[in-house]
């Protein structure tokens, strides 16, 4: 087994090229069909590489086919405020991404075309190491190896290693491991074949290592130690925080702030109870939590009256809030007070109601 802070590990030739032949043979029977999976263009591709960072497969395919069809190329996703970038990205979190995919596609459109070698996509807004070894192997065929979290967990069992999957050191170790593996004819469809691996089979807590076209290559498999590796440092316990949110409604308009800088900079919030002091809480629509990283919010929501509204405050009508970039918590919230507003109406209605 590799221990942490062991050299590179080396892979015998012949090992590398049966591993390669029987994960391209079992992709090619067992992949599932995605959208971008389906096209060789590098703005389609670099669009689904960005959301699918830190988010489920699932969660992106109604956002991705939405997203393309308001912005099929990067010069209509160039010409677009950011204010309708953010609202298309709503309620996929880490608001970032789509900053930097607008002003990406800002420098791509200035430039005419779509970079195509691996420095120009690193050098994009928002393109990691990951993203642009994506790009640069799926859409123009470069041998550059992909490594993202499944990929390390299948790497780390293919390999034994039982470093710290979060250390640097181990990340490089496996980085070098993939570079040997990639298949430099096919490397796109490789390195999609290793995460559709890590996705399907190789799953973090049980390891389906009986339906796995790498079984007889595999040293984890090999010492039974497949559900102990990769190792992780245990993080510590998330902060814990409790908020009130108020919803304040007047003829119609609801009270929002915008926020200008941060995680969150252009995307509409309800306002905090310490933000309007004095208010009068009118009645509870109920709570929720939201964990982000490494806090857990549990946000009451109330609906309130201000005494005063304090300047940054903007008073927005209801019907304009699907075309806004509202934060996830405002778009619970409102969820939340509506659903309140429902039940009391069926409870009057159920007790006005002859027997
Ligand atoms: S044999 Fe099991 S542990 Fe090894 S790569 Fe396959 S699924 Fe993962």
């Amino acid at each position: 087994m590799v221990r942490k802070g062991s050299p590179e590990i080396s892979i015998a030739p012949a090992r590398r090229e049966a591993l390669r032949r029987r994960l391209l043979a079992w992709y090619s029977q067992a992949r599932r069909e995605l959208p971008w999976r389906a096209t060789r263009d590098p703005y389609r591709i670099w669009v689904a590489e960005i959301m699918l960072q830190q988010t489920r497969v699932a969660a992106v395919l109604p956002y991705y086919e939405r997203f393309l069809e308001r912005f099929p190329d990067p010069a209509s996703l160039a010409a677009a405020p950011l204010e309708e970038v953010l609202a298309a990205w709503a309620g996929l979190g880490y608001y970032s991404r789509a900053r930097n995919l607008h002003q990406a596609a800002r420098r791509i459109a200035s430039a005419g075309a779509f970079p195509s070698d691996y420095a120009s996509l690193r050098a994009l807004p928002g393109v990691g190491a990951y993203t642009a070894a994506a790009v640069a192997s799926i859409a123009f065929g470069l041998p550059y190896a992909v490594v993202d979290g499944n990929v390390l967990r299948v790497l780390a069992r293919l390999s034994a290693d039982s470093g710290d999957i979060g250390a640097a050191t181990t990340r490089r170790r496996l980085q070098a491991v993939a570079q040997q593996l990639l298949d430099r004819r096919r490397p796109g469809e490789f390195n999609q074949a290793l995460m559709e691996l890590g996705a399907t089979v190789c799953l973090p807590r049980r390891p389906a290592c009986a339906a796995c076209p790498l079984e007889r290559l595999c040293e984890a498999r090999r010492r039974g130690h497949e559900t102990e590796l990769p190792r992780k440092r245990r993080p510590g316990a998330p902060t814990r925080i409790t908020k009130t949110l108020l919803l304040i409604e007047r003829g119609g308009r609801i009270l929002l702030r915008k926020r200008h800088a941060g995680r969150l900079a252009g995307f509409w919030e309800l306002p905090e109870a310490g933000e309007l002091p004095g208010a009068r809480l009118v009645r509870q629509c109920g709570e929720f939590r939201h964990a982000i990283t490494s806090h857990d919010y549990r946000l009451r929501v109330v609906e309130a009256d201000p005494a005063q509204v304090p300047d940054g405050f903007r008073w927005i009508p209801r019907a304009r809030l699907p075309t806004l970039p509202l934060a996830t918590t405002a778009r619970k919230a409102l969820a939340l007070c509506a659903h309140a507003a429902q039940a009391r109406t069926s409870e009057k209605v159920s007790r006005q109601s002859p027997c």
